[in-house]
């Protein structure tokens, strides 16, 4: 079987227009969507994440605020200009790049976030929302992963799905919103004996390990999907320097049904299910300016 690909990319480009739309009807209303964006040190992997989310931003005519602080900032200068962007009604979504330096304790950083502008979903309020199935706003790497899986028209309700990697950014979530959708899940990490033994009776796989091509074609089943949620940058080899995801895609698109790549699969997806959350956190602030 040669599996077919889910363009990352296109589904991207498609959800970015609408929210493109959705943001200028805001605008006209008098609140113009506004993302403010703190980063902390001099990681390179970071600031390539923080400028590829505000130039997403501008893109797609959300306004973009930048916060750049040094390595050795205190957290109580980090805390101040949290409360000062919690408390400023221009400013519709918060995000803190992680990881945080060390003297930072990060879920106190994520808990001084207001959970109404909490548009990356890791506040333990928005976790514990989803946990219960309340609205939430949803962590965006996992969200995205469950929009893919909608546009492709995956059949989530009743699958055996297995999710590799257990972190709160990605595993975790994602194990819950499948749960949500109706799947038997199951959460496999490094601690787990047989890993091949789950992947390989799964319908839905999704790998979220950190570990280049780890996920290989003799662990899946004939006709599954494949979620790649792996970005790795290879050092050795005939790809070294060259972006590979946590699944082999080789031999893993010789069995799978439908396969998501790296890159293009989906890491476009995480970028634009945090502009969607900044524009859905903007349209609840002109629903109050409305009512007021
Ligand atoms: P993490 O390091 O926090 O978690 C990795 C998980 O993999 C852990 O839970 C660990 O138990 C599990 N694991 C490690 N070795 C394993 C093994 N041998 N067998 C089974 N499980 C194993 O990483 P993370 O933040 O969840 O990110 C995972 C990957 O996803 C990374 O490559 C990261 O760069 C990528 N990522 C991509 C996006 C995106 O937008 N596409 C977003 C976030 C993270």
């Amino acid at each position: 079987m040669t599996a077919r690909i889910i363009d990352g990319n296109a589904l991207a480009a498609r959800v970015r227009g609408e929210i493109a739309e959705q943001a200028a009807q805001l605008a006209a209303q008098g609140v113009q969507p506004c993302l403010a964006v703190i980063l902390v040190g001099n990681d390179p992997a970071s600031a390539v994440y923080v400028r590829n989310k505000v130039s997403a931003c501008e893109k797609a005519g959300i306004r973009s605020l930048r916060f750049d602080y040094p390595q050795d900032v205190t957290p109580g200068e980090v805390m101040a200009k949290l409360a000062e962007l919690n408390a400023d009604p221009a400013v519709h979504g918060i995000l803190v790049q992680l990881p945080l330096p060390r003297q930072f304790d990060e879920a106190a950083v994520l808990e001084a976030i207001s959970v109404a502008k909490d548009v990356d979903g890791f506040h333990a309020e928005n976790v514990g929302r989803l946990s219960q199935s309340q609205e939430a706003f949803l962590p965006c790497t996992p969200h995205g992963v469950m929009k893919m899986l909608e546009s492709e028209g995956v059949k989530v309700e009743g699958a055996e799905a297995v999710v590799i990697g257990r972190s709160n950014i990605v595993g975790k979530p994602m194990a819950m919103l499948l749960t949500n959708a109706g799947a038997t899940v199951t959460v496999c990490h490094s601690k787990t004996r047989d890993l091949a033994f789950h992947t390989r009776r799964a319908d839905i796989v999704v790998a979220a390990i950190g570990k280049p091509r780890f996920i290989t074609g003799d662990m899946l089943k004939p006709g599954a999907v494949v979620i790649d949620v792996g970005i790795n940058r290879l050092t050795e080899g005939p790809d070294a320097g060259k972006l590979a995801g946590d699944v082999d895609f080789a031999s893993a698109s010789e069995v799978a049904g439908l396969i998501t790549p790296v890159p293009g699969g989906v890491g476009p997806m995480t970028i634009t299910m945090l502009l969607a959350n900044t524009v859905i956190s903007a349209s609840r602030a002109a629903a109050r300016k409305g009512a007021a």
